[in-house]
């Protein structure tokens, strides 16, 4: 086969594992999943009301311009509908936008760490890869400027960045986007914006007014706690949403997605609540760590980067054999760290015993 060469040894995703691998790996009842960022208040009761009640015409092919959603999307962004395209998942988007600008001889660059489908779609498409390593966590843009050369394609920006958490000034991001050559496009993946309570946060929709070469990619799956109907959106300037709209599956999001995905939109009073709620768990998380003097990153999503001291697969099989899967930081360029969502006050009280456990162990360990 003349398969591309790039992709000969390339690894699958590696998802977090599912509930019911642990419960029967281990034979627990209670598990309690903290490891892919997803709502643990689950998702608007609108939403439940309209599921009981919804289509089940399931036999017809979705309405491939998601009309209705596109439209309130536009009303919600306050944005033609013209300039917002959507995805099968925001990763569909960011796979889009690599099967359209990248390709052998030319370069992309990005954060290390940070989201892996980026580099994933980019060596899919034969681009060379251009990483920087985070400062503290956070994108050093003025690295990342240079990095950029007359054959860069395609800028990853992500803020708050996954795994850290940390997010990108408004200062810093406009400093960026002023020197970055207008030929090259700029990906801000907000995947985590819902959850921001930093002032000083960026306004996407303001810069894509002043930067025609950003474009912004935001998703149902998080905050929304829509993630198994994969809905993502983006929107940027005219020009690049008419470039990109050719290349997407002509039914890529189907039609419980656009539904769910529009009723959730109109209840804002339920993300503005799980955000309330989430600055409350990450309290939670920071007090813990001061107490026992680990490193955490300051979070602005709905996760906490945190520094076990000790290899961070040892906490992840210990902690899943308590119940909690998280996820281990090995995977994620930091292998003394984990990567935990914030759950509901209770989950995080359980989860923190745990951890508390591990740590036990951890020094008792080195004692003996
Ligand atoms: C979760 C996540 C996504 C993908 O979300 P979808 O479910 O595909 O919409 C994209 N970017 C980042 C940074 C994420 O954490």
């Amino acid at each position: 086969m003349k398969w591309k060469e790039k992709i000969i040894g390339l690894q699958s995703y590696q998802p977090g594992r599912t509930i019911n691998e642990v419960k029967q790996a281990y034979g627990l009842e209670n598990i309690t999943k903290l490891a892919s960022n997803e709502n643990p208040y689950g998702y608007s009761p609108t939403v439940r009301k309209a599921l009981q009640e919804g289509t089940t015409q399931f036999e017809l092919y979705p309405d491939g311009a998601a009309s209705s959603l596109k439209k309130a999307l536009s009303d919600y962004l306050q944005l033609p509908t013209e300039q917002i395209i959507l995805g099968n998942g925001s990763d569909d988007l960011l796979s889009i936008i690599s099967r359209s600008l990248l390709q052998p001889g030319n370069n992309t660059v990005m954060a290390n760490p940070s989201f892996s489908q980026y580099k994933h779609n980019a060596t899919v498409e034969g681009a060379e890869i251009r990483e920087v390593p985070l400062v503290d966590g956070k994108h050093d843009l003025p690295a990342m400027l240079e990095a950029i050369d007359e054959d860069t394609a395609v800028v990853w920006v992500c803020s708050p960045n996954n795994p850290t958490g940390v997010y990108i000034t408004s200062e810093e991001l406009t400093a960026f986007l002023d020197d970055v050559p207008r030929d090259v496009l700029v990906v801000l993946d907000e995947a985590y914006r819902e959850y921001v309570t930093a002032e000083d946060y960026p306004d996407s929709l303001e810069l894509i007014k002043r930067y025609p070469n950003l474009i912004a990619v935001r998703t149902f799956s998080k905050i929304y706690g829509l993630a198994s109907f994969r809905v993502g959106y983006g929107y940027g300037n005219l020009d690049i949403i008419s470039q990109l709209e050719p290349v997407r599956q002509p039914f890529n999001v189907n039609t419980l997605g656009q539904a769910v995905g529009e009723i959730a939109l109109g209840d804002q009073d339920f993300i503005k609540d799980c955000r309330e709620k989430n600055r409350k768990g990450l309290e939670q998380f920071y007090s813990f760590c001061e107490r026992e003097g680990l490193h955490y990153f300051p979070s602005q999503a709905n996760f906490i980067l945190m520094d076990v001291k000790a290899d961070a697969n040892k906490a992840f099989e210990y902690l899943m054999s308590k119940g909690y899967i998280i996820r281990s930081g090995q995977a994620l360029g930091f292998p003394t760290y984990i990567r935990v969502t914030v759950g509901s006050a209770e989950e995080n009280e359980g989860f923190l015993e745990q951890l508390q456990g591990f740590l036990e162990t951890q020094r008792t360990g080195k004692l003996a």
